[in-house]
Protein backbone atom coordinates (compact mmCIF):
# COMPACT_ATOMS: atom_id res chain seq x y z
CA UNK A 1 0.00 0.00 0.00
CA UNK A 2 1.76 3.05 -0.90
CA UNK A 3 -0.02 6.47 0.10
CA UNK A 4 0.48 10.08 -1.59
CA UNK A 5 3.01 11.80 0.08
CA UNK A 6 1.12 15.35 1.50
CA UNK A 7 3.71 18.08 1.24
CA UNK A 8 3.42 20.65 4.21
CA UNK A 9 3.49 24.12 2.80
CA UNK A 10 1.59 26.00 5.73
CA UNK A 11 4.65 27.63 6.49
CA UNK A 12 4.77 31.31 5.09
CA UNK A 13 7.86 30.45 2.77
CA UNK A 14 5.77 28.92 0.57
CA UNK A 15 3.02 31.78 0.22
CA UNK A 16 3.54 34.31 -2.16
CA UNK A 17 1.82 37.65 -2.57
CA UNK A 18 1.27 37.98 -6.33
CA UNK A 19 -0.28 34.43 -8.46
CA UNK A 20 1.90 33.14 -10.86
CA UNK A 21 1.06 30.67 -13.30
CA UNK A 22 2.05 27.35 -11.94
CA UNK A 23 4.66 25.12 -13.48
CA UNK A 24 2.78 22.24 -13.75
CA UNK A 25 -0.80 22.91 -14.80
CA UNK A 26 -0.46 27.16 -15.63
CA UNK A 27 -3.52 27.99 -13.64
CA UNK A 28 -2.83 30.57 -11.16
CA UNK A 29 -1.58 30.21 -7.63
CA UNK A 30 -0.34 31.82 -4.91
CA UNK A 31 2.35 29.11 -4.36
CA UNK A 32 5.68 28.30 -4.30
CA UNK A 33 7.65 24.98 -4.01
CA UNK A 34 10.85 24.77 -2.73
CA UNK A 35 12.81 26.12 -5.26
CA UNK A 36 10.24 28.85 -5.11
CA UNK A 37 8.50 28.43 -8.56
CA UNK A 38 5.12 28.71 -8.96
CA UNK A 39 2.97 25.71 -8.19
CA UNK A 40 -0.19 24.34 -6.65
CA UNK A 41 0.80 22.02 -3.66
CA UNK A 42 -1.55 19.48 -5.26
CA UNK A 43 0.46 19.33 -8.32
CA UNK A 44 3.93 19.24 -7.05
CA UNK A 45 3.02 16.61 -4.59
CA UNK A 46 1.74 14.63 -7.78
CA UNK A 47 4.80 15.72 -9.47
CA UNK A 48 7.13 14.07 -6.83
CA UNK A 49 5.17 11.25 -6.22
CA UNK A 50 5.59 10.58 -10.04
CA UNK A 51 9.28 11.30 -9.43
CA UNK A 52 10.05 9.00 -6.66
CA UNK A 53 8.08 5.90 -6.55
CA UNK A 54 8.17 4.80 -2.88
ZN1 LIG B 1 -1.13 23.49 -10.84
Amino acid sequence: MSEPRLLDWRDRSHWAAKPLPCQYCGGPTHLRDNQRHPSHKVCAEQASNDRTPE
